[in-house]
């Protein structure tokens, strides 16, 4: 049985003050949420603080990028060990965004994964594909390269410490949530994909999550279905009660 995991990735958005008031409303609504893992991803100035207001809480702190070198002459970038210092356990690797305005490729997203899982910190990594491919039937073979790239050499041992966050780019940010049946076609493309290249019973233990405008409405669906372990929430993430409501209803689809 996976545990789900809801990942609340609030990209560059709210100010350390904002932030706090969403933490301390968050904390109020969840803290009696067991068997679920609660991650917030807000912005590298955010995190210190936040990770005083989290602890002894049962919400996770995740970061939204980092870099693949331990530290050196890198300007503006934050490293794996700084995370960790900060208070971080997870962190988002190869977003979308960021391959896609920040030149992030298959190659730096399995540097990243390498020096993350060598930290101690658990990668969220993000694959997916355009709308164009989509349309032009290619989704599995490029989901199979972005898995085959960012994994390469990893040990099958190692696999159960990272996490997959499938994301059509084009239900990013936009409002078009891929359907359940769509969502459910993929991830249970990537499990097999993982099954043939590792193993079954290893395969079985990686949680998977959908990411592209989860909201409250659309999430019973999409973790109704068998490959769907959870959610990386954008936009509903940045809203309290929309973050809890798609927590409990992943908690407790009953409910
Ligand atoms: C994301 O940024 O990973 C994301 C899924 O965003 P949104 O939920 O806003 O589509």
């Amino acid at each position: 049985m996976r545990k789900p995991i809801i990942a609340g990735n609030w990209k560059m958005h709210k100010t350390i003050e904002e932030g706090e008031k969403l933490v301390n409303l968050l904390k109020r609504q969840l803290y009696d949420l067991e068997d679920i893992d609660i991650v917030l991803c807000p912005p590298f100035t955010h995190l210190a603080y936040i990770a005083d207001m989290l602890e002894s809480s049962n919400i996770l702190l995740g970061a939204q990028d980092m870099h693949w070198e331990d530290e050196g002459a890198y300007t503006g970038e934050i490293s794996a060990p700084m995370l960790k210092s900060a208070g971080c356990k997870f962190v988002l690797i190869g977003h979308s965004e960021r391959r896609q305005l920040f030149g992030e490729t298959n190659e730096t997203v399995h540097k990243k994964l390498t020096s993350a899982l060598n930290n101690g910190l658990t990668p969220i990594v993000c694959i997916g594909e355009n709308l164009k491919q989509r349309e032009e039937g290619v989704t599995f073979a490029l989901v199979s390269e972005q898995l085959e790239l960012a994994l390469k050499a990893l040990q099958p041992e190692r696999l159960k410490e990272i996490i997959i966050a499938y994301e059509p780019v084009w239900a990013i940010g936009s409002g078009k949530v891929a359907s359940s049946e769509q969502a459910q076609e993929v991830h249970r493309y990537i499990r097999d994909w993982l099954s043939k290249n590792y193993g079954l019973s290893l395969a079985q233990e990686v949680r998977i999550q959908y990411g592209g405008s989860v909201k409250p409405d659309n999430i019973a669906g999409l973790i109704a279905q068998a490959d769907v372990d959870g959610a990386l929430v954008g936009g509903s993430s940045l809203d309290a009660d929309s973050f809890c409501a798609i927590v409990k209803i992943v908690r407790d689809p009953t409910s």
